[in-house]
């Protein structure tokens, strides 16, 4: 089928909540993609921040291939070794928590939502998260999610959230009243704009969060495995928070979410309480075993600092050459670096 002929089929059975490019992708290698007539395309975002080590990396490949002639899936009535090893390798890399599985971003912090309540007894029942924020577009992710934008035609929201400024820790100290079960925040926010968290934001909160017996959650989802030249966005500051959530890199490519706690406010998440039928299934995490081993063994994150300051480096660049040329009119660069 040609792009044309793949549109015409989605036109008829899918329904319309995305606005596409008018490309049908068939095949992705590296950071291109190709569409089914023939283009070849560099992917600067792929999959929204998913194929973090490329499309189709070798390694990831290879393990799909392994784990799918041995067991697919098995429900979480059984131990599988993939699952632990995943768990491992990333409480290795953060600050030794537990981890549960689920398939997405959302779902992961809906599950340190409930967690949070869980830990606090209940008796703590309030949210507060950062103006800007993006979280999910689950019922309690969306209404974590503090951009207008997103609630309209959803009203009311779920109770218990507020809002306030990003890295304002005066707006923080007064929203934060008893009742307060746990705030979330990006380290960096992604859709919000990539708005970097103070050091100091992020130790005010882990501080009133000390205090006031609430949990501190910090949404990794984008700036988590890698990306930002750490294993995750919280090691930039001197910061460990309780709960961390991710996915999208994780998966590299395979639907993945997990979210990881703290010994002490992990052991609240007993039988019964939450679970998800595909969380942790042995494809995905052996696949994102491999994820993880393919970023240590090649040093991505180190590279991420390089190109970053390559890409900084050029931007400004382009900055200096078209920012003030009368000659090149309609394009506006409002990146300040
Ligand atoms: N949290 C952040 C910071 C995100 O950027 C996103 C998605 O863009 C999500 C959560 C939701 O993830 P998902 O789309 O996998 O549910």
């Amino acid at each position: 089928m040609n792009t044309q002929e793949t549109i015409e089929l989605f036109d008829k059975y899918v329904i319309s909540n995305y606005g596409r490019l008018p490309k049908a992708i068939v095949k992705g290698e590296g950071c291109y993609l190709y569409d089914a007539d023939g283009n070849k395309i560099l992917d600067m975002f792929p999959g929204w921040a998913v194929s973090g080590i490329g499309h189709c990396h070798p390694k990831v490949v290879e393990a799909i291939r392994n784990q799918a002639g041995q067991l697919l899936h098995i429900d979480n009535t059984f131990y599988s070794e993939p699952q632990g090893q995943l768990a491992k390798l990333l409480s290795e890399r953060a600050f030794g928590g537990k981890c549960f599985f689920c398939n997405s971003g959302a779902e992961a912090n809906e599950a340190a939502l409930k967690l949070a309540r869980l830990y606090t007894s209940g008796e703590k029942y309030k949210f507060i998260t950062a103006e800007g924020s993006f979280h999910g577009r689950t019922f309690a992710t969306v209404t974590a999610t503090a951009q207008p934008k997103y609630h309209e035609g959803f009203l009311p929201l779920l109770p218990g959230f507020s809002y306030v400024p990003f890295n304002d820790i005066a707006a923080l100290e007064s929203a934060f009243t008893d009742e307060v079960a746990a705030v979330m925040v990006e380290p960096i926010q992604g859709e919000g704009g990539i708005n970097i968290a103070t050091a100091e934001y992020l130790q005010a909160i882990r501080q009133l969060c000390d205090e006031k017996g609430a949990v501190m959650i910090l949404d990794e989802v984008q700036t988590g495995i890698g990306r930002t030249g750490k294993w995750f966005g919280y090691q930039h500051s001197d910061v460990i928070p309780d709960i961390i959530t991710m996915a999208k890199a994780l998966g590299g490519g395979v639907a993945i979410g997990a979210m990881m706690a703290s010994d002490e406010i992990s052991a609240s998440l007993v039988p019964g309480k939450h679970a998800s039928t595909f969380g942790g299934n042995a494809l995905a995490c052996s696949e994102d075993v491999a994820v993880i081993e393919t970023i240590e063994k090649d040093g991505l994150p180190a590279n991420a600092v390089q190109n970053c300051k390559y890409i900084v480096y050029k931007i400004n660049q382009l900055k200096q050459k078209y920012l003030y040329n009368d000659n090149y009119l309609g394009v506006v660069l409002i990146i300040d670096l």
